[in-house]
Formats: structure tokens, C-alpha cells, sequence
């Protein structure tokens, strides 16, 4: 690939993805780099292409709609308000900024169901809570290789802008979409997935139809009805589109965060369960109603689309099954003759011998996982019965065990499955979309809902780095001069949540490694030592706290914070699954940690001495100690150290690709269709820091290129083929004079350009290839 002129790739990439028509030879040829490295080949090409798109725009087969193209030189400026409408397209030309001259825009625009709303180059969307008829083929077709302002605000045009940014720019796209529950995230990911696969004509039906069918599978297996959003997702999702350098999508690839496992076997009063058991139930013969038949039908068949095999679909399925009967099983005390009561028994063995039977393990070994638990008392292992209480424990344990192990498993067949390398250490680009968990705020909050709105947190600070602190830095760095815009910064926040040793997630865990902690431990550890203004105790002894969030205050009750953060299941059960006569059970727990953070030890390498050197006292401890601590590895952390590294994995990801921001906006709490809450909307729209958005995409430069990248982009724009270029910054001045632009910027070794004329660039290098 090295031998092969960059110019030429490009050109023909350029080529192919204006007219879709192309003859096979040049596709073929294209995946096929090798074949291209034969310089000889290059003019024969170029005039192959040259005659045959020609050819095509003679019988109108061109796939850009005439009116699409602009004549050089007559350059659109940027967006302006549309007076005769009274709103604008883009809030980042309004002339006079107040939140309540934001919010009336949105509410007229939102009136008229125009539900998108442009902040310069980023997408603000109105939840319509209703279907609003705009996600037809015809608007697919309409948002394809367009400027944004060429069509109305829409959420395929970010997608197409994500696509051109990829091909003009060559690095990875990363889109972004944020807001709190049910304010619309999971819809606008799949509505950008749709469009992508739509604008990359991958012309491998079977690779889009795969594609297309990950979500569903997902949503069943990771989403649920919360007292927010019907279809919450309990998790946070990266899905990883792989492109080829002319566009084409070639593999994907997702990354799960932190699923909620606890939903498994406890759900808040009004909430349910993974959609999933509601649609095996009817498997079970239970609730069977139509909805839910059709839905599991899609599921089966998505499965067999992504190209799941039978077999292990059905493992994944006992897996479940065997789940639901383990939540029927209940624990009474024995009668013992040596007075020691308090002995776990199991009441009806009936749902006993069912899991057992679906998990491939013995019902009597199952029975032991759950009611009793090795210890090792003076180097001798004995068995220690366990309490009704310890044994529902581990039984939910092992639930939630299978729970995330099955989602891991299908997390990664999908990836297996969608993972294309043939095109292995070819210069493959990406189009991120990132769909987390949207912030949380319940009248009970606990655990889950601080990783949840940590994690939103963390979003929030990624958007103001981008938006705010990197561009503002640059001005500084290269003598560029613009009104600096003062914004909310979360950071504080975050370093009281996050810092070590003495942030909340690292008090917790140090609490976490050590026996005897309680409830009550942990938060007087948390009231002595955090001493900052966005954590507030309770004036009351109640085990809560609360944090100041970027947006808004929650109060957590800090009971089973402890368990939940050990997330313990017991080695018993982990040793019995590897027994399983089903090889993929016994595979899925040869592996200690799972991708969602599900662990099965609650000790790492690095124990708290502590815990060693105080005296052994009661269950806990010995169960602590006897479990062979040697062979525990490092990877064997709580899950908010797992929690913490995947987040960091995320931003290196993210921060790896240029982004595209979506803005999601809840309009009301009651998901009432056409009811715009101003109040609510303004709530968001200031903790988001929509108005200093608006004033730096006014005043500022979002995009930045040092000279010699501006120039090896754009220069063929306006200089000729035999004019000598410097890589200066006399040579970028005289590209923008020779293109008629204005209201940019050069710094000492940048070019500072505002987000519409990337845009006008954008255009006229459509324009110039096409020639
Ligand atoms: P969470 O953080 O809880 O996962 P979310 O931000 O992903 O929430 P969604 O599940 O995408 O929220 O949206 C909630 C509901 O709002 C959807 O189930 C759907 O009914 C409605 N909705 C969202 N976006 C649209 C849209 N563009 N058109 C019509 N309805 C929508
Ligand atoms: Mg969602």
C-alpha cells in the first residue's frame, strides 16, 4: 500500500463514492490495494474513471441531484436566520442571545415538528414522543453528501457529515450523543446507523442486514422499562463502524459499559426486567401476548441474521430460562439436631432440578453452591452451611453471574461475527456512535445510578474540553484574538468522584477490600473525607449523600453500595459452571471478569493487609481468606475500578476521532407527545451549557489545521498543478483569498476557520473532483 500514490487512491475513492454506477472493474480493483500499488496501472485508470463517469452524467445516472452543485466561486455564506419563518436553522446566527429567546426558537420550531435545531456544527433534538414522519427513504436520500445548510436541521445529516468528514479529512469520527433518560439517545443512534449504512452503499446487503440487526439484539438484552423510559438501556454502547478510506463500511465492531446486572433479580417498584425474560416468558408458555410474540420473533431472527447458530442461541436461551427458575427458588431454615439453626434449605427442589437440568450442571452440586461455602479453618477446607440469608445472596449472585456472561458472550459473537479483516493492515478509518445510559435521577438512587450519572458526567467534561477548553487554549497558543467564553466546568466534580486515593470511587473500594465494613462505615469514611461543596451530607444520620451533579443535585442511599461494588460471586458456583456439559457455559466462566464488570472475586492482588492481619471473626472474613488468595489475579477488581478503566478506555477512544456532538432534550417527564415544558427545557439547555455553546461557535474557530495539513488538503482548490506551494503561512492566506473566503483566522503555525467554512470547503472540493 506504501507504493501506491495517495492522490490516486483518493481520486478513485472520490470517484466512486459520487457515482455509484461505476464499472465493477474499478470496485474490484479498489479492494484489491495490492493491484494498485502497480504505479503503471495509474493513468489507465484515471482515464477509465474519467471517461466512464462522464458517461454516466451524459445518461444521468449520477446519484447527486442537479441542483445540488454550486458554481465555483459563488460561495454560500453561513446560515442565516430565516425571517419569513421567524426561526432559525441554526441558533449560532442568532443575533441577540437570551435563554429565553433559545427556548421560544425551539418551541416554534418544535411546534412544527421541526424537532432538530443546528448550534453551528452541533445537533440539538427535541424528543417528539411521537412518530413525525421523518425518517423516510426520501429524507435518507435527500441528506446524502450535502452541506448542512442545504436542507433542513436533521439527524441524517449529522451522519452524512460524520461520512464526508471521513473521507475529506481520512481520520475517525466519533458522534456523541448526550442527554438524560429518555430525552431520545438510543433513538438518534439508531436513526445515525441506519443513514450510515444507507450513505456507505457497502453493495454487501448481508454485511448491512447484519448490521442493522445488532441493536434490537442489543436492546432485548440490555434495556428495560425504568420509571423514566420504557426502553432504557441499562448500559452504555460504542459502536465501532470500520470504513474504508472511500466510505464503504467494511465491519463493526460494539463495546459494552457496565451493564446493570442488579436488574437481574431486583427491580424499583413500576420497573421491569431486561426486555428479554418478558419475551421468553411466552417461551416458557407464560404472557403470552402479541406484542411480545412479534418481538421475539424479530429476536430469533435478528440472531440468525447476525449469523448466530442455532446451538448457541439456545444455550443463551436455557441460560435464561434457567435464571428465571433460580429466582424461584426459596430458602427456608433446616431442622438440625446439634442446635446450629439458621441452616439454609431449600423449600420446593422442583425449580432446583430445572435450572440445574438447563445449565448442564448436577442438581445436588447446584444445591450445594447455593446453601453451604467452602472455608479453609488451619489449612483444612471445610464446608460451612450457609443461611437462608447467605444462600439467597449467592443464588442472586449466580444470576446475575449467568446474566452478564450471556450478554458478554453475545457482545462478542456479534463482534466476531461483524469483524471483517480483509482488509487487515490496510489503513482502515472508523465511525464511532457512543449511546450511554442517559443521567438518573429517581426518588431512590443508588449504586447503579452514581456509575450512570458519573459516566454522564464524564460525557459532559469530554463536550466541554472539546468545545471550550482545547479551542480556547489554542486562541492563547497561536496569538489568535477572540472573546474567551466562560463556562460551567464539571472537573471539580469529577476529581472528587474519580481522584485517588481520597475520591468517592476510591474511599468505596478501599471500604470494598475491607471484611468488616458496613453500610455505615462507608459513609462515615465518605463524610470525613470528602470534603468538597458538590458533596453534601444529610443533617440527619440516614446512610445517603448527596452530589451536585452538572445536572442537578441527587441523593444516593449508600446502603449495598459495598455488595454491589464487590459484586461477589462465589468461587463454588464459578467451579460448578466449569463443570457445565454445555461447552459454552463452561467457557464463559473460565474467564474471571466479564466485559460488563461482573466479577466473581471481590479481592484483588493489591488487598488491604488489613484483612489479613485482623483476626478472623465471623463468615465473611473466612470466606474471604480461604479462597486461595495466590491465585487471584489483578484483573479480579470491584467494579468501580473496572467501571473507572472502561470510562477511560472510552475517552481514549473518542478523543482518538474528531466528533460530532448530539444534544438530546427531554421536552416534558410525562413522554407526552407535542408538550414542550419550557421550564424543563431551559433546565437542560443551562446545565448542558447550550448558550456559551452558541457564543463560542459564534465568536470562535471549531476547526483548526496547521498549515501544512490545510494546505496538503486543500490547496488543488486554488493552485494550479504547477505552482509551487510552501507549506507557510503566506500559502494558506492566498488559498482562502483565491477562494473568496472570509472571517477566518491565521495563527502562528494554524488556520483557524469557523465551522461554515468547512462546509464551503466541503463544497468545493465536491465540486473540483467532480470536474
Ligand atoms: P435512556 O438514557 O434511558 O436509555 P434514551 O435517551 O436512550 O434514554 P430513547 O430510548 O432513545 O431515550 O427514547 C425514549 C423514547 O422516546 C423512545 O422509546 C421513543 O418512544 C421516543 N423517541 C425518542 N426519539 C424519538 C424520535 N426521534 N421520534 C419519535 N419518538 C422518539
Ligand atoms: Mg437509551
Amino acid at each position: 500500500p506504501e507504493m501506491f500514490s495517495p492522490q490516486l487512491v483518493d481520486f478513485i475513492g472520490d470517484c466512486l463514492i459520487k457515482d455509484m454506477n461505476q464499472r465493477p472493474f474499478a470496485r474490484e480493483l479498489l479492494e484489491h490495494p495490492l493491484l494498485l500499488a502497480v504505479s503503471s496501472f495509474e493513468e489507465k485508470i484515471r482515464k477509465e474513471l474519467q471517461s466512464e463517469i462522464k458517461q454516466q452524467r451524459a445518461e444521468g445516472r449520477s446519484c447527486r441531484a442537479p441542483d445540488a452543485t454550486t458554481k465555483r466561486g459563488k460561495l454560500k455564506s453561513h446560515r442565516k436566520a430565516r425571517p419569513e419563518k421567524m426561526y432559525t436553522d441554526d441558533l449560532a446566527t442568532l443575533e441577540v442571545l437570551t435563554e429565553e429567546g433559545i427556548v421560544e426558537q425551539l418551541q416554534k420550531r418544535y411546534n412544527q415538528n421541526q424537532i432538530y435545531t443546528y448550534i453551528g456544527d452541533i445537533l440539538v433534538a427535541v424528543n417528539p414522543f411521537t412518530d413525525i414522519g421523518i425518517y423516510t427513504k426520501k429524507s435518507q436520500q435527500i441528506y446524502q453528501s450535502r452541506c448542512r445548510s442545504d436542507n433542513p436541521p436533521h439527524i441524517y445529516a449529522v451522519a452524512d457529515a460524520a461520512h464526508q468528514a471521513l473521507l475529506h479529512q481520512k481520520q475517525h469520527q466519533a458522534i456523541v450523543i448526550s442527554g438524560e433518560s429518555g430525552a431520545g439517545k438510543t433513538e438518534s443512534a439508531n436513526l445515525l446507523l441506519k443513514q450510515l449504512v444507507f450513505l456507505s452503499k457497502t453493495q454487501n446487503r448481508n454485511l448491512e442486514e447484519k448490521i442493522l440487526q445488532v441493536n434490537p439484539i442489543m436492546e432485548a438484552f440490555g434495556n428495560a422499562r425504568t420509571g423514566i423510559n420504557a426502553n432504557s438501556s441499562r448500559f452504555g454502547k460504542y459502536l465501532d463502524l470500520s470504513m474504508m478510506r472511500m466510505g464503504r463500511i467494511s465491519g463493526a465492531r460494539i463495546s459494552v459499559y457496565l451493564l446493570e446486572q442488579s436488574r437481574v433479580v431486583h427491580q424499583a417498584l413500576g420497573e421491569s426486567n431486561f426486555h428479554v425474560f418478558y419475551l421468553s416468558l411466552r417461551w416458557l408458555g407464560k404472557r403470552r401476548t402479541e406484542h411480545n410474540v412479534h418481538r421475539w420473533r424479530q429476536l430469533n431472527q435478528a440472531f440468525k441474521v447476525v449469523g448466530f447458530n442455532e446451538d448457541e442461541v439456545q444455550i443463551i436461551y436455557k441460560m435464561l430460562a434457567a435464571i428465571l427458575h433460580l429466582g424461584d427458588i426459596e430458602f427456608g431454615e433446616a431442622a438440625s439436631n446439634d442446635n446450629t439453626d439458621n441452616k439454609a434449605t431449600i423449600i420446593d427442589t422442583a425449580p432446583l432440578h430445572r435450572a440445574s437440568c438447563l445449565l448442564g450442571v448436577e442438581t445436588t452440586d447446584l444445591r450445594e453452591c447455593l446453601t453451604s461455602s467452602s472455608v479453609v479453618a488451619r489449612g483444612e477446607t471445610i464446608a460451612r452451611h450457609s443461611s437462608p440469608t447467605e444462600a439467597a445472596v449467592a443464588r442472586d449472585a449466580t444470576a446475575r453471574g449467568l446474566y452478564a456472561r450471556a450478554f458478554d458472550r453475545i457482545v462478542e459473537r456479534i463482534n466476531a461475527l461483524l469483524c471483517h479483516n480483509r482488509f487487515q493492515g490496510y489503513d482502515q478509518l472508523s465511525i464511532g456512535i457512543l449511546d450511554i445510559f442517559g443521567f438518573e435521577n429517581f426518588t431512590k438512587n443508588s449504586f447503579e445510578q452514581l456509575c450512570i450519572n458519573i459516566a454522564n458526567e464524564q460525557i459532559q467534561y469530554y463536550f466541554n474540553q472539546h468545545i471550550f477548553t482545547w479551542e480556547q487554549q489554542e486562541y492563547m497558543a497561536e496569538g489568535v484574538p477572540v472573546d474567551l467564553v466562560e463556562f460551567s466546568d464539571n472537573r471539580p466534580v469529577l476529581d472528587m468522584l474519580l481522584s485517588r486515593p481520597m475520591g468517592l470511587l476510591a474511599l468505596l473500594d478501599e471500604e470494598s477490600r475491607f471484611p468488616r465494613s458496613s453500610d455505615r462505615s462507608l459513609i462515615e469514611k465518605f463524610h470525613n473525607n470528602l470534603k468538597s461543596k458538590y458533596y453534601v451530607r444529610p443533617k440527619s444520620d440516614a446512610i445517603c449523600f448527596a452530589i451536585h451533579h452538572f445536572a442537578g443535585r441527587v441523593v444516593y442511599q449508600a446502603n449495598g453500595f459495598l455488595e454491589k461494588n464487590r459484586n461477589f460471586l462465589p468461587p463454588e458456583v464459578v467451579q460448578l459452571m466449569r463443570q457445565s456439559q454445555y461447552d459454552i457455559i463452561r467457557f464463559l466462566f473460565q474467564c474471571p471478569v466479564t466485559k460488563t464488570g461482573n466479577l466473581y472475586s471481590p479481592l484483588q492482588g493489591d488487598l488491604d493487609t488489613r484483612t489479613l492481619e485482623s483476626p478472623v471473626s465471623g463468615d465473611m472474613r473466612d470466606r474471604y481468606n480461604s479462597r486461595g488468595l495466590a491465585s487471584q489475579s489483578r484483573a479480579q477488581q470491584t467494579v468501580a475500578t473496572y467501571f473507572r478503566y472502561s470510562l477511560m478506555e472510552l475517552l481514549q477512544k473518542m478523543v482518538s476521532g474528531s466528533p460530532q456532538f448530539v444534544r438530546c432534550l427531554k421536552p416534558n417527564d410525562s413522554r407526552s407527545p407535542k408538550h414542550f415544558d419550557s421550564t424543563k427545557i431551559l433546565k437542560q439547555l443551562r446545565y448542558t451549557g447550550v448558550l456559551e455553546t452558541i457564543r463560542i461557535r459564534q465568536n470562535g474557530f471549531s476547526h483548526r489545521l496547521v498549515f501544512e495539513e490545510f494546505l496538503k488538503r486543500y490547496s488543488f482548490l486554488a493552485f494550479s498543478y504547477n505552482e509551487e506551494v510552501k507549506p507557510s503561512r503566506d500559502s494558506c492566506r492566498k488559498l482562502l483569498v483565491r477562494l473568496k473566503m472570509d472571517g477566518w483566522a491565521l495563527g502562528k503555525s494554524k488556520v483557524f476557520l469557523k465551522y461554515y467554512h468547512v462546509e464551503v470547503l466541503a463544497r468545493i472540493y465536491e465540486e473540483q473532483i467532480r470536474k
